[in-house]
C-alpha cells in the first residue's frame, strides 16, 4: 500500500501500545510510525525510500521491492538493537513493521516498481521466497484511498482522542 496507509495503519498500532506505557507514549508513536513504514526502505520510490536514496537503491539492486525487508527476520533484526535499550519502544517498532507486513500481504501492485515482486510478501524470508498473501486491494486504488486510508485515520484519530 502507500505510505500515507502504512503511516494511518502505525498511528492505530501506537496509539494502542502508548495507551499501556503512557510513560513512553511519544518514543512508542514515533517507533510505530517509523516501523510502518521501514520496510519499503527496500524501493527508492517510497517515502522512506526517497530520503535515503543511496541506502534504498542499494537495497532495491539486491533484494527488490518487497523482498527481504519484508519478512519476520527483517523485523527481529530490526527490534533486536532497540530491545536493549527500550522493550516496549521495540515492540511499538515490530508492531509497525508488523502493520506494514499485513497490509502489503493483501494488497498488490502493477507497473515498474514492483516489476519484481507482485503481489504478497516474502515472510519466511530466505527460508522460503514464496509469497504470502492474497491480490485483495489495488495499490493506490479507490479501495485503498477512498475507503481503507480514511476509516483507519478515523480510528487512529479516535483511538488517540480516547488515550486524553
Ligand atoms: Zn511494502
Amino acid at each position: 500500500m502507500m505510505g500515507r496507509t502504512h503511516l494511518a495503519f502505525g498511528a492505530v498500532a501506537g496509539v494502542h501500545l502508548a495507551g499501556t506505557t503512557p510513560a513512553l507514549g511519544l518514543p512508542i508513536m514515533a517507533a510505530a510510525l517509523l516501523g510502518s513504514i521501514l520496510p519499503d526502505l527496500d524501493t527508492p520510490y517510497s517515502k522512506l525510500g526517497r530520503r535515503f536514496w543511496p541506502v534504498s537503491k542499494l537495497v532495491f539492486a539486491v533484494f527488490g521491492h518487497r523482498g527481504g525487508t519484508h519478512s519476520l527476520l527483517f523485523a527481529a533484526l530490526a527490534m533486536a538493537p532497540v530491545w536493549m535499550v527500550s522493550p516496549p519502544v521495540a515492540v511499538a517498532l515490530g508492531a509497525g513493521i508488523a502493520t506494514h507486513l499485513a497490509a502489503d500481504a493483501i494488497s498488490f501492485g502493477q507497473g515498474p516498481r514492483f516489476k519484481i515482486r507482485g503481489a504478497g510478501v516474502p515472510l519466511f524470508w530466505p527460508l522460503r521466497d514464496g509469497k504470502a498473501g492474497v491480490r485483495l486491494v489495488k495499490v493506490n486504488g479507490p479501495l485503498e484511498n477512498l475507503v481503507i486510508l480514511p476509516w483507519t485515520m478515523l480510528y487512529a484519530a479516535q483511538s488517540g482522542w480516547n488515550l486524553i
